[in-house]
């Protein structure tokens, strides 16, 4: 795989743009790459050449689709190393991650391969009434940057299935390795079925816009998906919409400690914590918190920070110098108002983002660092005594994407759990998704879902016949 020039794949042909822009290594601060700078006749060229590809795509059987899709899994699976290294040094992400999101991905294609649209047909007052689901038209796929490509086949995988086509943009922090993938996809689906387009931050508002979509289908902030929605007021477009998170995880006072504490370490970190279903507030019960707070501690102190390239890394930098600057000044802040900080983690030197471990140990409820997503590895533990309570105290916050309850009585868990105001809990467990399974958020961590059948008809109409039966 060339790795030294990077183009956008429309109409399924390579194309360049008359402006790039500068991809930087979050592990070294420094440029090591750019990639094509859309223009407005870019984007309409992409618009058009999807539109064009609709009109054809949405007539194959659906069999043709399916094998579509499973041929994308193998032409992506055959390249797993070079993507991967790839999306290690645009993201900052350890190899051995970024091949589990690059599998993963492969993973989600295969599984929708063999997803299929229903159709239901109702008998009523003489009539047969047939409801079917038909595609929207051209899909505005837009990701962000903490997942640059499982975020992408989330949305081209049910959108392909279902019988539309794709103009898909990857952030400009992260945007090569989803050109790559557009690269390795020509020739294996027809051409202006998905076309991959990258820019500055210009693109995303002058997409959301553009007359020639259908549908919106938005990861990213919930600031950002507020304009996103606000945008697509002007002709209806459908959104779907995955934001932002702050979750909770609630663990009750009879866990074994040892036992649980590296994966709710893992569930809080992985990804340098950039992950928006993320433990991002940690609940536990006075009887154990001590115990669990020590041994996270001693979790953080022996994890490698690093560049993602090296082979003994666990935890990356920050993607991108923005992102490190809030982080920064969340940590900068909780200090410099007494909130009892606990850093570990040795950072490597040079230019890279880098960041400490950061637990915060039982800081007030009011304080930012519970009340905001950091979106960085800054964990608050905070203390309580009565379920009801840490329940109320988890609910209390605009978010509710995800959340976790942590115990050995299942039945105590699962009546907690089902009282978490999020799109998705875990009990004993945290940051396991299936594609089988529909994914969305509560409140403002967004609208509709992703994944599972319900994901592929948030890629539908429906439309219902009503066909007379002949007279017997
Ligand atoms: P972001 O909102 O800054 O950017 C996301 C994408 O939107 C990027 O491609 C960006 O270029 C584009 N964009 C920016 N402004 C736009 C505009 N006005 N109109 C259209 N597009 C625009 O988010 P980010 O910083 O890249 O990602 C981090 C955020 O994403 C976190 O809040 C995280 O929780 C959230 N996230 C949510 C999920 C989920 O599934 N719910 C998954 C991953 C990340």
């Amino acid at each position: 795989m060339n790795t030294e020039e990077f183009t956008m794949t429309i109409d399924g042909r390579a194309a360049r743009a008359s402006a790039m822009i500068d991809v930087v290594n979050p592990a070294t601060g420094k440029v090591f790459a750019s990639a094509p700078n859309a223009s407005q006749a870019d984007l309409d060229s992409a618009v058009a050449a999807a539109n064009a590809a609709f009109a054809s795509w949405r007539r194959r059987p659906l069999e043709e689709r399916q094998s579509a899709l499973s041929r994308m899994a193998e032409a992506l699976e055959a390249n797993v190393e070079p993507l991967a290294r790839l999306l290690t040094r645009e993201q900052g992400k350890p190899v051995v991650a970024a091949r589990q999101e690059i599998l993963q991905a492969v993973y989600w294609l295969k599984t929708h391969a063999r997803l299929a649209l229903p159709a239901a047909v109702r008998e009523a007052a003489g009539r047969r009434i047939e409801t079917r689901y038909t595609p929207l038209g051209v899909i505005c796929a837009i990701a962000p940057w903490n997942f640059p490509v499982n975020l992408a086949v989330w949305k081209i995988a049910p959108a392909l299935l279902a019988g539309n086509t794709v103009v898909l943009k990857p952030s400009p922090f992260t945007p090569l390795t989803t050109l790559k993938i557009g690269e390795v996809l020509r020739g294996v689906i027809p051409p202006g079925v998905l076309n991959v387009i990258s820019g500055d931050d210009s693109l995303g508002p002058r997409m959301t816009i553009h007359p020639g979509f259908a549908k919106i289908a938005f990861t990213g902030s919930s600031a950002t998906g507020k304009k996103v929605m606000a945008s697509a007021a002007g002709d209806l477009k459908r959104l779907t919409l995955e934001l932002g998170g702050n979750d909770a995880a609630i663990v009750l006072p009879d866990v074994d400690v040892d036992a649980i504490a590296p994966q709710i370490f893992n569930g809080a970190f992985y990804n340098t914590a950039q992950i928006c279903i993320a433990t991002k507030r940690l609940y536990v019960h006075e009887a154990i918190y001590d115990r669990l707070r020590d041994r996270l501690i001693e979790i953080a102190a022996n994890t490698a920070i690093g560049d993602g390239s090296e082979p003994e890394t666990v935890l990356g930098p920050i993607q991108n110098l923005p992102q490190y600057r809030r982080v920064r000044a969340l940590l900068d802040e909780a200090k410099a108002t007494d909130l009892a900080v606990i850093e570990r983690g040795a950072l490597p030197a040079g230019g890279g983002y880098f960041v400490p471990i950061a637990i915060v140990d039982n800081p007030p409820d009011t304080s930012r660092v519970v009340t905001e997503e950091a979106f960085g590895p800054i964990l608050p533990m905070l203390k309580f005594s009565d379920v009801d309570d840490a329940v109320r105290r988890a609910n209390d916050s605009e978010y509710g994407l995800a959340g976790a309850v942590w115990s050995n009585d299942i039945e105590l868990a699962t009546e907690t759990a089902a009282q978490l105001e999020t799109g998705n809990v875990w009990i004993n467990d945290n940051l396991f998704l299936s594609p089988h399974a529909p994914f969305g958020g509560h409140k403002q961590s967004g609208l509709g879902v992703e994944n599972g059948l319900e994901g592929v008809l948030a890629y539908t109409n429906t439309q219902t016949l009503y066909i007379p039966k002949p007279a017997t």
